[in-house]
């Protein structure tokens, strides 16, 4: 069942506490994996979680929480960990990231979000997307994290925008998090260490228009006809980046991390930006 949750089961907003504003960050999440492997990549993130404020609650817009016709938001008390994927380790299935949910934080979300009209959701969870990277970056699990999925039926100008709502957040001590990969093509996964010429030409423009503050070439990533094809067959990975991106303000400064193309066509790009 998909409803709006009545306000009264919810904190009134001021009550929800001002704090010094958030970074934000988009992180390339790879292979599912990386949950439970030590590497640059996973040690990265750890390190993120412990260079950060403590946040007061994160929001996750993960490439695999994909809605065509809404935008929803995770509002329940304990979101389950969802296995959505196959063909891993029961290791990695046997994986639980227990933090609890955040529905107040839902309920402001909704009230910010102008651009669409969001939808309490409370049969989804965390998905890989989300807990992959989490149970790494803040492993204890007690910050709530909630979910804001992605209206794939919509172009990726309407992301950039309702994005611009969410900024608010951050002033509330949430720490928003992209994630997806900016060049992610599973079709063409190439484990002997050879990398396409075209995986690195994308993550590198995508590199110097975030540099330039160009966000509308970002968005308009499709315009680059071949090349985004090829770097993105679907792009479902890349729009997390563009809510990343939207909830920029001219304070903002932004960082690369992880800024490695790996397997043929998977770019880790990751960035963290942070108010001056
Ligand atoms: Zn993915």
């Amino acid at each position: 069942m998909k409803t709006n949750p009545s306000p009264q089961h919810f904190k009134t907003l001021s009550a929800l506490p001002e704090t010094e504003t958030m970074p934000f960050m988009f992180v390339g999440h790879g292979s599912p994996m990386n949950a439970i492997t030590d590497n640059a990549f996973s040690r990265n993130w750890a390190a993120m979680g412990e260079q950060v404020p403590r946040p007061s609650a994160i929001l996750c817009i993960s490439a695999h929480w994909l809605t065509p016709g809404s935008t929803q938001v995770t509002a329940m008390d304990m979101p389950r960990t969802i296995h959505d994927f196959g063909g891993f380790p029961k290791k990695l299935f046997d994986q639980q990231y227990a933090a609890p949910g955040a529905p107040d934080y839902a309920r402001k979300t909704i009230e910010l979000i102008r651009k669409a009209e969001v939808i309490a959701d409370y049969e989804w969870g965390l998905d890989h997307g989300t807990w992959s990277v989490l149970l790494k970056m803040f492993p204890k699990a007690d910050v709530p994290v909630y979910q804001l999925s992605i209206d794939y039926a919509k172009e990726p100008r309407y992301h950039y925008e309702l994005a611009r709502d969410l900024n608010e957040l951050r002033n509330k001590g949430v720490l928003i998090l992209g994630s997806g990969n900016i060049v992610h093509n599973l079709r063409t996964i190439n484990l002997d260490g050879t990398l396409y010429d075209w995986a690195i030409e994308f993550d590198q423009t995508m590199k110097s228009l975030m540099d330039t503050r160009d966000d509308a070439k970002v968005v308009d990533f499709l315009s680059l006809g071949t090349l985004a094809k090829l770097a993105h067959p679907t792009h479902d990975h890349f729009l997390p980046l563009i809510y990343a991106l939207g909830l920029r303000t001219d304070r903002d400064h932004i960082e690369h991390f992880n800024d490695e193309v790996i397997a043929g066509s998977i770019s880790m790009r990751s960035i963290i930006a942070r108010p001056k």
